[in-house]
């Protein structure tokens, strides 16, 4: 079995991954990674049969394939188009339609948008808690205005400020990790949770003067002016979060156009996935796509027996 492979170019992705069966191959080699088991049962003694196409468990009898119970048995679709999909939506840096990314892998603009989906569902926000130094801000997407000034914001707590933005909270740790979300609204009422929930005690945080990051005694606040133009103090800037809102935002008016609100938070979390992994190699990218989609439903029972 194929387990050892490495590509730079998107011409080495492809000659690696040339027919359906290399990318099986692949997958089984990531799925069953710590030993193999029945998606059906969790039991760890399985055959193979049909030439190693189809396995059949032990115990509860049950036929299955290396993508029964995962992303890719969803559909027929083959895995390498699937990989191609993953290869392009994880490398490129400012994002990739559905219609752009149906036509490079050769698939119905419909079928490029599911796949593009399921990618975007595997590349979720970590859990666990910032510590250190971590930058807090929120913005607001939608609409066809580039930005909306922060003075705005009175209004978008009251509602959507008439604007029909959607308000976005985000933080920034000094060591890199961005972790944003949609949030009801940029009030205390919704910022202080999300902030309880990201960030551990102790933490110096650096905000601007919004009136939602009053009263968080748990944390080291450091304050920017913006409104005296002062937007860096030394090390007390929230530059780090607000490029992410740049990036974010030129991925929005310059390759989705528009977003619905309803799936937002996964266009969010595609952005933050990419500038999470910016000094990783394509490779070890892929791999943490593919490991996240091999875990398929069955993740959490596979947890539960470990
Ligand atoms: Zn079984």
């Amino acid at each position: 079995m194929k387990n050892i492979f490495e590509f730079k170019t998107l011409t080495e992705f492809t000659d690696y991954f040339c027919d359906e069966r290399t990318c099986l191959e692949h997958f089984a080699s990531v799925r069953f990674a710590n030993g193999e088991y029945c998606p059906h049962c969790g039991h760890e003694e399985i055959y193979t049969f049909k030439g190693g196409k189809r396995y059949r468990c032990a115990s509860c009898k049950q036929d299955f394939t290396i993508k029964t119970g995962t992303v890719f048995g969803e559909s027929k679709l083959p895995l390498r188009k699937w990989f191609m999909a993953i290869y392009l939506l994880s490398t490129t840096s400012k994002g990739i339609s559905s219609v752009q990314l149906a036509k490079h892998v050769g698939v119905t603009q419909k079928t490029g948008w599911f796949m593009d989906h399921r990618i975007r569902k595997a590349m979720q926000q970590n859990g666990g808690q910032l510590f250190g130094r971590v930058e807090a801000d929120e913005t607001f997407i939608g609409g066809l205005s580039k930005n909306m000034h922060k003075k705005k914001r009175m209004a978008a707590i009251k509602g959507t400020g008439g604007t029909g933005k959607a308000a976005v909270f985000g933080l920034k740790s000094r060591t890199g990790e961005v972790r944003a979300q949609v949030v009801k609204s940029v009030g205390a009422v919704h910022i202080h949770p999300a902030i309880k929930e990201h960030v551990a005690p102790g933490t110096t945080l650096y905000t601007d003067q919004w009136v939602a990051y009053r009263g968080l005694h748990e944390f080291k606040r450091m304050m920017v002016n913006h409104g005296m133009k002062e937007y860096v103090k030394g090390d007390c800037h929230t530059n780090g979060i607000e490029s992410f809102w740049a990036l974010f935002k030129r991925g929005y008016h310059g390759i989705y156009h528009q977003m619905s609100k309803k799936h937002l938070q996964r266009y969010i979390n595609e952005f933050a996935f990419r500038l999470n992994r910016r000094e990783e190699s394509m490779q070890s990218i892929f791999s943490e796509l593919i490991g996240r989609m091999s875990e398929g439903k069955n993740m959490s029972y596979r947890e539960l027996i470990a």
